[in-house]
């Protein structure tokens, strides 16, 4: 199935001894700093809180599972069974995509509460579920869904309401944070947590670690089609004069069925394959969920009618390659730039939808370890979560911003992550507060970072960051931060295992990789270095990383050779 790897460079044997040599020496600065005096400051610092934090964000806890870090105002017994199936999904969704086990490592933060905002303000990916308690016959084709539900073509909204319309129109998010984690937004509705909406946000997270940026047709496509193992069951009844059955009376959830909620979104709206295969992620409320089921039925017909050339495109999609050329190269006689290619295309889909029968599903089982620790969280904490999640659905709309991080240090002036976002808008430094931050919680590992991150002496600089990435292993921007900064260092080299893991934790991640090129410029490594040079641009690495990346073409520039 899909082949799984990542382009990094081998470390080399001695890196390992290295590294276990500076990690012995970050827990002996760890704790030489932490229990360090405080530094005499420039100036008194107010570091009252003013404000009362709101409601909603009171009474939030912390649940770490194995593979999840869940943050959460519902019940107890409500998170449990959450944790449950997000381990349960993840464990399934990847036995059932991968060809053999692979350890991913870290962990996905995932938002769950009952709180308004998370359905209105926080959860950008809106889609259709399949199933539901009310919508769950097999093999509904098109005619028979026109003629049982109401579409909504505007003039005839009197036509009766069906089932598998509006309630399996749904919201969620995955995006990664301000901290560099991955990061899902589940809104929970009555109570109940709709596992083909965790289903889908995992896949979210899985294709952003097996594939590298791929386009938002694959990545909705991809979703929606594994989304399906977490759908409610289906009924299979004999096709009518009959009593002959085909498959199984009732279909269990299983990765790629075309359940029926899929198939009347497609019958009600369409899009046509050359707009899917160009479509920019934004769908317009007004036509709610229609790319994201034109992506799936292009996703479904190609692992069934096309398997070899879709894992040949996957190959390459987890190759870094660019993904439309890669298109072209597999599927030229679908490309949407040559006279017919997308008219082609359209055909194929639409004979396919037609005729939608006799398809592979999947449905292999797999261990996982549900058990988790809970912790209380802060409410400041809290609010940056959500202020967090809320960036990231309108990262252009920055007029809330400055206003709403004023609110959050009113709050808990010395939240870490407020105070460094604030500088950042500020144009200021953050370091006074930080510091500050650090006397109070010296075992926070986000004011480690956020420390390394504004220190511009490099001894501590290197302390802070190596205090955060002993503090938490599963940090990849803690780890990839270290990287670059010892990259620059006369022994770039030493950068090597952070770089990996930081590469292994967040493959998205620009930092690790811009350094990673620099390695490997600085040990002449470089087809490497070109290549990872490519990818950091690709992934559009910060401004204060060109430099860094400039050296690399300096010292690898391909005329070069
Ligand atoms: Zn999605």
């Amino acid at each position: 199935m899909i082949k799984f790897g990542f382009a990094v460079i081998p470390l080399p044997r001695s890196g390992c001894a290295f590294s276990a040599i500076l990690l012995a020496a970050v827990v002996l600065g760890a704790a030489a700093l932490a229990e360090e005096k405080p530094e005499p400051l420039s100036e008194e610092i107010v570091v009252k809180g003013t404000r009362a934090p709101d409601r909603y964000l009171l009474g939030w806890h912390e649940y770490r599972s194995q593979h999840f870090v869940v943050d959460s105002d519902l019940p107890d017994w409500t998170v449990a069974e959450l944790v449950r199936r997000l381990e349960k999904l993840r464990a399934v969704e990847l036995r059932n995509l991968l060809a053999e086990d692979v350890a991913i490592p870290g962990r996905v933060r995932v938002i769950a509460s009952s709180a308004s905002l998370l359905f209105s303000d926080l959860a950008r990916d809106r889609f259709f579920t399949g199933s539901s308690l009310r919508c769950q016959t097999y093999q509904m084709n098109c005619r028979w869904l026109v003629n049982n539900e109401v579409f909504d073509n505007g003039a005839s909204a009197a036509f009766r309401r069906g089932a598998c319309t509006d309630d399996l129109f749904v919201a969620a998010n995955y995006f990664v944070s301000r901290l560099g984690e991955p990061t899902i937004v589940l809104p929970v509705a009555g109570g109940r947590v709709h596992a083909e909406v965790i289903a889908h946000e995992v896949a979210h997270y899985l294709a952003s670690v097996l594939f590298f940026q791929p386009p938002p047709w694959f990545r909705e496509g991809f979703a929606s089609f594994v989304q399906t193992i977490g759908g409610d069951p289906l009924e299979n009844p004999p096709p009518t004069g009959t009593h002959i059955q085909r498959g199984e009376r009732v279909i269990e959830g299983a990765v790629g069925l075309a359940p029926p909620g899929l198939m009347a979104a497609l019958c009600r709206d369409h899009v046509s394959a050359g707009e899917a295969l160009t479509w920019d992620g934004e769908e317009s409320s007004r036509r709610p969920g229609r790319y994201h089921a034109q992506s799936w039925l292009l996703y479904h017909w190609l692992w069934n009618e096309r398997s070899r050339g879709l894992s040949e495109f996957q190959r390459r999609l987890a190759n870094a390659e660019n993904p439309d050329l890669a298109w072209r190269q597999v599927f030229p006689e679908f490309d949407p730039k040559r006279p017919g290619g997308a008219a082609s295309l359209d055909k194929a889909l639409l004979r396919y939808e037609m005729n939608l029968g006799g398809y592979i599903y999947s449905r292999r089982k797999a261990e996982a370890n549900t058990r988790y620790t809970e912790s209380t969280l802060a409410p400041s904490d809290v609010h940056v979560l959500l202020l967090d999640a809320r960036y990231s659905v309108q990262p252009q709309k920055l007029d809330w911003l400055g206003p709403e991080l004023t609110k959050l240090l009113e709050e808990e002036p010395l939240q870490v992550v407020g105070i460094s976002w604030h500088a950042d808008l500020d144009r200021t430094s953050p370091l006074l507060l930080l510091r500050k931050a650090i006397e109070k919680l010296p075992l926070d590992w986000r004011a480690w970072l956020m420390l390394g991150r504004a220190e511009e002496d490099g001894e501590r600089k290197l302390v802070a960051l190596q205090t955060a990435v002993k503090l938490n292993p599963d940090s990849a921007l803690a780890h990839s931060e270290l990287a670059l900064l010892l990259a620059r260092s006369e022994h770039p080299s030493d950068a090597l295992p952070f770089a990996k893991r930081a590469v292994e934790l967040a493959p998205w991640d620009a930092g690790a990789t811009v350094a990673l090129a620099q390695i490997a410029a600085t040990l002449n490594a470089c087809d490497e270095a070109i290549e990872m040079h490519k990818r950091a641009v690709r992934l559009g690495a910060r401004a204060d990383l060109h430099a860094q990346l400039d050296e690399v073409i300096g010292r690898c520039a391909p005329t070069r050779n």
